[in-house]
């Protein structure tokens, strides 16, 4: 029995009212139906979207977005939890706020749920929680008489071994794809699928980092750890490396981020190591995961501290937190962290039992190198500079080839529990926009949907505290 989410299927009059007052189109009363050209002030902004619903019919479940015009629309799905995404130009989603939430209700064939918003700038998405394995069919564009654009997205259930596959390819079947968008971009990357690590020597050039009392530089320690980690990676076959700085050279906190989705990492481990000088004592790894609320004082202090690199180095970012500025890159974010975190109970499984950990082996912290909506980012702090035990650790060889042999098991376990997070190819979805791009970006501004967090958060991610037990020293 399909069923909509919002609007009932009769109500398409209704929709073209509702597009012509939200698009500034305006609707002809005759035969001529209302093109994607010049019609009112707005007409050269992002589509407007006013409706989505969904339905499911003969094995087919569908998801029906109503909009101002047509758009190309491209799909991939992830598995972990299974989920599909819509990439799209830049939609300005004017929809009732109880869409896509589908709570109280029975789920719709194939979909549990989905939410959607402004992605990065010029382009949104729309992420669907599926019920269980799904791929998505050619999706279809039609035309009704009043104008309106139905873009419709159809979902067919797929047993497990083909959506995995789907989604390590991350780009599921030419039938995902609108009739014209580019598959070009994506056909070259295709050559190595083997999970991409960013490995983030901190500090570097004018900014030494922590100083311990030998005159010794945290950023020449946490580099040697980093080479020789890479290495490791490397060795296996398994991965490929990606290193933030390949020598002594400084590399602003934003463009170590920067570096690691360009690449569309799969994980980033920033290396570094703490100093209190006021404590000696204090000895002991820990690991970080990013959150804007610190575990503790201490914590966010540290943070304070790293995040305070650029200027130690003489130049002020003047970035804000790493471009989170649309809330469902915020949920990205959330749901990024939940691998973040379990790739921090891998690592704790693996470290406590070769090298000391801290009392509080793991703890969250809003660092600027762990805001990386899309890719899973852990960082680690080795030890006090501060104290005698740990330097000496620290700049033991064979301290060194224990711990990194160790962090590189955990990256194993990491990555052989979850089919790699695929993401979508970037530059197809933007030439994609092709030649509607810069004039539109120009005026449409800030008009874009924003998602109201209480509503459409499906709160799959954050299993820190069940995943990580703590690891007495
Ligand atoms: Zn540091």
């Amino acid at each position: 029995m399909p069923h909509s989410t919002r609007l009932p299927r009769t109500g398409l009059l209704r929709h073209a009212a509702a597009l012509a007052l939200a698009g500034g189109m305006v609707l002809a009363a005759g035969p001529a139906p209302a093109q994607d050209g010049p019609a009112g002030p707005q007409a050269g902004g992002a589509a407007v979207a006013i409706a989505a619903e969904t339905a499911t019919r003969d094995g087919t479940t569908r998801l029906t977005l109503t909009l101002s015009k047509a758009i190309e629309a491209r799909a991939f799905v992830m598995e972990r939890p299974d989920r599909a995404v819509i990439d799209l130009p830049e939609v300005n989603f004017q929809l009732d706020q109880e869409t896509g939430k589908m709570s109280g209700r029975k789920r719709d064939g194939a979909i549990a749920s989905f939410r959607y918003g402004l992605f990065a700038p010029g382009r949104s998405r729309i992420v669907v929680d599926l019920t269980g394995p799904a791929l998505v069919e050619t999706i279809e564009t039609t035309k009704t008489r009043e104008g309106a654009v139905l873009v419709s997205i159809p979902f067919r259930k797929v047993d497990r071994d083909t959506f995995r596959k789907a989604s390590v390819a991350g780009d599921p079947s030419p039938a995902a794809s609108a009739k014209t968008a580019p598959k070009a971009a994506s056909m070259g990357e295709a050559a190595d699928t083997r999970p991409l690590i960013v490995i983030d020597a901190g500090h570097g050039g004018t900014d030494p980092g922590a100083i311990a009392a030998t005159g010794v530089f945290e950023k020449d320690i946490v580099f040697g750890f980093a080479q020789s980690f890479a290495e490791r990676l490397e060795q296996s076959g398994r991965y490929r490396l990606v290193m933030t700085r390949d020598r002594d050279v400084f590399v602003p906190l934003a463009e170590r981020v920067r570096i690691a989705r360009e690449a569309k990492a799969d994980l980033f481990v920033s290396i570094h190591a703490d100093s209190i000088s006021a404590a000696p004592q204090v000895k002991g790894a820990t690991i970080y995961t990013g959150s804007e609320k610190a575990t503790d004082s201490e914590s966010a202090r540290l943070a304070e501290r790293e995040n305070r690199a650029d200027a130690a180095a003489g130049t002020e970012s003047g970035e804000g937190p790493a471009d989170v500025a649309d809330i469902l890159q915020e949920l990205t974010l959330r749901e990024t962290r939940g691998f973040s975190s379990g790739f921090a109970g891998r690592l704790m499984g693996q470290l406590g039992p070769v090298m000391e950990m801290s009392t509080k082996p793991h703890r969250e912290a809003g660092f600027k190198v762990l805001r990386s909506p899309d890719v899973p980012s852990v960082l680690i702090e080795l030890g006090y500079l501060s104290s005698k035990s740990d330097l000496e650790k620290l700049q033991s060889e064979e301290w060194r080839a224990r711990v990194t042999g160790s962090m590189a098991k955990a990256v194993d376990l990491f990555f052989s529990g979850r089919a790699t997070l695929s993401r979508p190819a970037p530059t197809g979805a933007r030439s994609a926009e092709g030649d509607t791009g810069s004039a539109e970006r120009a005026t449409s501004g800030k008009r874009a949907g924003v998602l109201r967090p209480e509503g459409a958060v499906h709160d799959f991610a954050p299993k820190r505290s069940a995943a990580i037990a703590p690891v007495s020293p």
